[in-house]
């Protein structure tokens, strides 16, 4: 596929993608398919790249499955990775634009474009030595997290508690019914949300056929409470509407509260930077970290995370070329899928009225992370 009003000129382009996310390996695919000898530098401090839309399968995949090296990305798609953790506030991309240089690991790296893909940070609540939460999950199997806390005497006739009725804390909690269920430990699980029902962000039908699931599986769910804290055996939680304290028992809580909307880039319709009220020509943001002008979608999606690393992307080799014409950020997300275990999800498509539920929705799941495998395969499919 060719790129609209892009026509390369002779220079040896220098790019560094800082963030190695959904946002940054789409504008990295999308510049590596038009420009084969562009110099691009990769910055993340993990070794791996990881494929957290499927995170929650690992209950019940191998742990490769959802973690791709960077050196296997370097060898793939031509390109040095650095493995460092890269701090900008907006004072430093305005400098950095100016003087088109940036540091990382003691290195002094030259560049002609910069792409800021670090996504958003998670919401963090106080844990303690019976909590667990997404950076856990992130650095360890899950099976191997929880077989460690049952063997630890946690479990026996006990409630399991995940907190967060969102997107995240119900994939994770359909998972581990599975798992708790394949592996016949005897263990009750609950779910608990501040909102007066699940997946509230998206139209209510979603939750009304996750809250039938989760009756199905005999999985309690108490509405309208925040979480406070566990104890050895016991989860507090707080009525929203009285702020009477509620005790029950409990040996673990999983912690699934969203991630927090603060600080993201601001930058205009083409995924150009705007720091303190000015425009950086060389400096581009995409993903969850940054925020575009609308008509387009800012949600927390991988969608949309995809579709502005790639605009990011073309943008950067129509700027770099001779017309410099570039392209509106006009994408909305054309559905979302919440997986309920290996064979159950519910999501919408094409409209947010257009529910999709059981099966057929557990398919459109696959093909959407196939698609993204393909992706990282070196084989774009997306059409924009
Ligand atoms: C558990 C979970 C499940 C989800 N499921 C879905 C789903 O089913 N469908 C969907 O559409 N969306 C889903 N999402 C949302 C989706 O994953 C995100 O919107 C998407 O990953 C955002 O992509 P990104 O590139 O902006 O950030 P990320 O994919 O988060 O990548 C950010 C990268 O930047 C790196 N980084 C961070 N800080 C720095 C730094 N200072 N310097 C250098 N590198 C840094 C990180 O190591 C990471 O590799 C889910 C999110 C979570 C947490």
């Amino acid at each position: 596929m060719f790129i609209p009003f892009y026509v390369p000129s002779k220079e040896h382009l220098r790019i560094i993608i800082v963030g190695g996310g959904y946002s940054g390996l789409a504008a990295l695919a999308t510049l590596r398919e038009h420009n084969s000898d562009a110099e691009i530098v990769l910055i993340d401090p993990r070794a791996d790249h990881l494929k957290i839309t499927q995170l929650h399968e690992s209950f019940r995949r191998p742990w490769t499955d959802v973690h791709l090296p960077f050196r296997n990305l370097e060898h793939r798609f031509g390109i040095r990775h650095i493995q460092a953790n890269i701090q900008l506030d907006e004072g430093l991309l305005k400098q950095s634009n100016a003087d088109r240089v940036l540091v990382a690991d003691n290195q002094l790296l030259d560049f002609d474009y910069l792409l800021i893909a670090t996504g958003a940070a998670f919401r963090k609540l106080e844990k303690g030595e019976r909590t667990l939460d997404l950076d856990d999950f992130i650095a360890e199997p899950g099976p191997d997290l929880l077989d460690r806390h049952f063997q630890s005497g946690g479990g026996d006739g006990n409630y399991l508690t995940v907190v967060g009725g969102g997107a995240t804390g119900i994939q994770f909690l359909f998972e581990i019914a599975h798992f708790v269920r394949e592996r016949r430990i005897p263990c009750r699980l609950r779910l608990t949300d501040v909102e007066d029902a699940p997946l509230t962000q998206f139209n209510a039908k979603l939750g009304r056929y996750t809250e039938a699931r989760l009756d199905d599986l005999g999985i309690e769910f108490m509405p309208g409470h925040f979480f406070r804290n566990q104890t050895a055996d016991r989860v507090v939680l707080e009525r929203r509407e009285t702020g009477e304290p509620v005790e029950l028992p409990s040996s673990l809580s999983l912690l699934f509260v969203g991630k927090s909307p603060l600080s993201r880039q601001e930058t205009n319709w083409f995924g150009q930077v705007v720091a303190e009220g000015t425009t950086l020509d060389r400096v581009f943001a995409a993903g969850d970290c940054s925020r575009y002008r609308v008509p387009g979608s800012n949600s927390f999606s991988a969608q949309t995370a995809i579709r502005k690393g790639k605009l990011a992307a073309r943008n950067i080799l129509r700027h770099s070329g001779r017309i410099k014409l570039l392209e509106p950020y006009v994408h909305q997300d054309i559905g979302y899928v919440v997986s309920l275990g290996p064979a159950d999800a519910v999501g919408w498509v094409a409209s947010q009225r257009n529910v999709v539920g059981g099966s057929p929705a557990a398919a459109v799941k696959g093909i959407v992370e196939a698609q993204y495998d393909l992706l990282l395969a070196g084989i774009d499919t997306y059409l924009l």
